[in-house]
């Protein structure tokens, strides 16, 4: 659907967390008045909804699950967060945090009570994941085969951590796993296979929020099967839904235990 630029504007100023929720809005909202141009009038007229007496908790559903453009054919993406995504969106469901919320939380409930998760297919992270209450980034760990280096170099252009270096007397690649931030692209770059996938899945980090008092969530090092990744999930839900009053975040709940965390 196309948008007037006064409407672009607009939506603009509208934070990023719900924006996408409002374009949605706006533009089904639109669609159903039989117009294809979204303008200014019509924002204004979803934001007086919006803003109106439990407008807002219409559609609020408890949580809110957010992936990377990597499934569109980001040549970026490490491993597809695609599957572990849907998912998690059934375990979400299942576990109704909407009934629990409106269950805890006293008054309205607003977008910020939302649960969220985030993944990303590589560790741009696009998605934003260090912010989310869950945040998960494909992850694959490179090694060294038995295939013969040409010591082409084409590893160490390609890593932008300065993480791979040449051992010329050993004629093999060097990983440093410390620096290393698990994006495949070395392996990529490797035409003689020398460096390959030692280990694939996915970097989880909790507990990450926006607001008054910003945190950014801590990353549970190592790399998750699918499956490690979905009992995370379950795990957190289960402490969260054990823990929280009032609309509480999960980031401040693990703090609230641990300052450190
Ligand atoms: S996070 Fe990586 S794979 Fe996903 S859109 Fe960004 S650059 Fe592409
Ligand atoms: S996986 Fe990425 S960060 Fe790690 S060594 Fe290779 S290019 Fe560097
Ligand atoms: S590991 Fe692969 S990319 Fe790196 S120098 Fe050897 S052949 Fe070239």
């Amino acid at each position: 659907m196309k948008w007037s630029k006064e409407a672009e504007t607009a939506i603009k100023k509208i934070p990023f967390f719900v924006r996408k929720k409002v374009v949605q809005k706006v533009e089904t909202h639109v669609g159903q008045k039989g117009k294809a141009l979204v303008e200014l009038s019509d924002v204004n007229e979803l934001k007086k909804i919006f803003l109106s007496k439990g407008g807002m908790e219409k559609e609020i559903k408890g949580y809110e699950i957010t992936s990377c453009f990597g499934s569109a054919g980001c040549p970026n993406s490490a491993n597809s967060v695609t599957r572990l995504s849907q998912d998690i969106e059934k375990i979400l469901e299942a576990e109704n945090i909407l009934a629990f919320l409106k269950k805890t939380v006293k008054g309205d409930l607003k977008f910020h009570h939302e649960f969220r998760v985030s993944l990303s297919d590589c560790p741009n992270a696009c998605s934003r994941p260090q912010i989310a209450d869950i945040g998960i980034i494909g992850a694959v760990l490179p090694g060294v085969s038995g295939e013969a280096c040409s010591l082409c170099g084409f590893c160490v252009t390609a890593c932008d951590e300065k993480a791979v270096e040449l051992d010329e007397e050993n004629q093999r690649p060097v990983i440093d796993v410390h620096h290393c931030l698990r994006c495949s692209k070395c392996i990529s770059d490797c035409l003689t296979g020398t460096l390959t996938e030692m280990q694939n899945g996915f970097r989880v980090m909790l507990g990450g929020r926006l607001g008054r008092h910003p945190r950014l969530a801590m990353e549970i090092h190592g790399i998750y099967s699918h499956d490690q990744v979905l009992e995370i999930v379950k795990n957190c839900l289960r402490f969260y839904k054990c823990n929280s009053q009032n609309g509480e975040r999960f980031s401040h709940i693990l703090s609230s235990i641990d300052p450190i965390i």
